[in-house]
């Protein structure tokens, strides 16, 4: 437990991130409450999320890896082709993550790893996770009154705390509220000064407008269509282990599977058009519009043959949802009280499947922060007092990384739909060279993989996978006969 025992925090959001955050805090002893605006937390939304090693990596450190072997299927190869079906490229990115980390990518059904994230946790944890709890507002509580947060939610409950964690996603209410606090209205303007016939009124005579705080806005030129396939007959021609992806003009197909829940995964990337308006919902009939257009329907799933008119009657799920663009600015909390992490703080296009393991990361640098904060401070004024740098240096640790993922990101996604000449030259010319995936890889992808931050105050019986490339970062290892948090002893073999 925490040395400073009136601590406690509130996570609004029981998505992956929030419930990694949950682990992490149980682990090192935070008193945390969980606030989760859905009903149940493993909603089934038929999609697929790859961890890549450094993300298994960290969920190995939370003592998960066994679980999330169980229901991941191994990312083995991948190819990109055209839309008539021609192979151009066979990426060598899964066995260089094999080589160079130790462990292939991994591919869930996202409902199966949030369903993991929350079984996993102790009781205790568990039962300060409330579903059916939709934050509606919060309050920053008056420092005079020893300060904190208090939320009220939809079912007319409230819950206070020291400090609150945005884990809520794209529309994360927690950034929000830290945008209005960091940028309130301006004052109402002060009263006319009394006329003067000598002098005429001059700008500078004007008292100063308080400049706004601008934050980055997310922007938004891709739209992704996404549906799920049982693996039956039709389909079980396409490798589980093989992720296609199709590239052509402004329109991207990625397939990807899992044998564990025998299911298919298909996305669909499309260029929105300019006048593209934020506020739209896409409805069953836009899908379906867009799935019957002759270029969406014809392209290929695989070396199967099949197209995506073939597949489409057998689909189980599906959606199709705006893709956002951005990183948060000019802060990511709020004085000492609200802090975001995961969507809520940064959002990319899935086309590398980053965005998780980059919220996973960022729960790792705050969870290090605010209990070492918490070890070093032995009353709850000190600990208020450092908590707004703590925050600070969380952020500081991980913007540029993110900064780099996000541009990456939008990069790559920009290559596999051919937005412009340039880049369809450099995926259907340059991509093919032998050699240059694997340098891209080598050189870029591993060594920013190679970075991963480990949880400081959580230790392990040994670094669960190692490769050719050292991680910068080692694991805080368990002395002989020392137990870990989840009380086995250091000489076990599992982990
Ligand atoms: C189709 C698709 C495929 C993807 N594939 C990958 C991949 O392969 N690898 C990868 O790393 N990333 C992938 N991503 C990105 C990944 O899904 C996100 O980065 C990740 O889900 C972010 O997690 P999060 O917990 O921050 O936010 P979310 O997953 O959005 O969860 C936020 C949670 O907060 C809850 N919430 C929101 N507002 C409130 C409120 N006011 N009160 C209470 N609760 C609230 C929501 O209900 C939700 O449960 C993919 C994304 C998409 C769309």
């Amino acid at each position: 437990m925490s040395p400073i025992s009136d601590i406690s925090v509130i996570i609004v959001g029981g998505g992956p991130v929030g419930l990694t955050a949950a682990h992490a805090f149980s682990q090192l002893g935070i008193d945390f409450t969980l606030l989760e605006r859905r009903d149940t937390i493993a909603e089934d939304v038929g999609a697929s999320i790859v961890l890549w090693p450094h993300g298994m990596r960290i969920m190995a450190q939370l003592g998960l890896l066994d679980q999330l072997l169980s229901i991941g299927t191994e990312l083995l190869s991948g190819a990109y082709q055209t839309k008539n079906g021609k192979i151009f490229l066979k990426t060598k990115s899964p066995q260089l993550c094999k080589t160079n980390h130790g462990i292939y990518p991994q591919c869930f059904a996202r409902a199966d790893l949030i369903s993991v994230l929350f079984n996993t946790l102790p009781p205790s944890a568990k039962s300060k996770i409330h579903t059916s709890k939709a934050v509606t507002s919060i309050s920053l509580l008056d420092a005079a009154s020893g300060g904190g947060v208090k939320v009220l939610c939809s079912d007319n409950t409230s819950h206070t705390a020291t400090f609150i964690i945005g884990a809520d996603g794209i529309h994360s209410i927690v950034r929000k509220t830290i945008l209005e606090s960091l940028s309130p209205p301006p004052p109402p303007p002060p009263p006319p000064p009394p006329s003067n016939p000598t002098t005429s009124s001059s700008s500078s005579s004007k008292p100063p407008i308080p400049s706004p705080t601008k934050p980055q806005l997310l922007k938004t030129r891709y739209s992704l269509l996404w549906f799920s396939l049982p693996r039956t007959t039709l389909l079980t021609s396409i490798p589980a282990t093989s992720a296609f992806e199709v590239h052509s003009k402004d329109l991207t197909l990625q397939l990807l599977a899992n044998d564990k829940s025998n299911v298919q995964f298909c996305f669909i990337y499309q260029l929105l058009p300019s006048d593209y308006d934020p506020s739209k919902r896409y409805t069953e009939k836009d899908i379906e519009q867009i799935i019957a257009s002759p270029k969406v329907a014809a392209l290929p799933l695989g070396q199967s043959g099949l197209t995506v008119k073939d597949v489409w009657p057998l689909r189980q799920k599906f959606g199709m949802t705006p893709l956002e663009e951005g990183v948060l600015e000019p802060e990511w909390s709020y004085k000492n009280q609200m802090v975001v992490v995961g969507d809520a703080a940064h959002k990319v296009t899935p086309t590398t499947g980053q965005g998780l393991n980059m919220g996973l990361l960022d729960v790792v640098s705050l969870a290090n922060h605010v209990s070492e904060l918490v070890a070093s401070t032995s009353n709850k004024d000190m600990f208020l007092s450092g908590l707004e740098e703590a925050f600070r240096k969380y952020r500081e640790e991980r913007i540029d990384s993110v900064r780099e993922e996000a541009k990456r990101c939008g990069l790559v996604t920009r290559i596999a739909g051919w937005r412009d000449w340039r880049f369809k030259f450099f995926d259907r010319v340059v991509m093919p060279i032998p050699g240059v995936d694997v340098l891209l890889v080598n050189k870029v992808n591993s060594p920013s993989m190679a970075k991963c931050l480990v949880f400081r105050g959580i230790k392990v019986k040994r670094e669960p996978f190692e490769g050719g490339l050292e991680w910068k970062e080692k694991m805080p290892l368990l002395e002989k006969g020392e137990r870990d948090e989840k009380g086995k002893d250091s000489g076990e073999e599992s982990t």
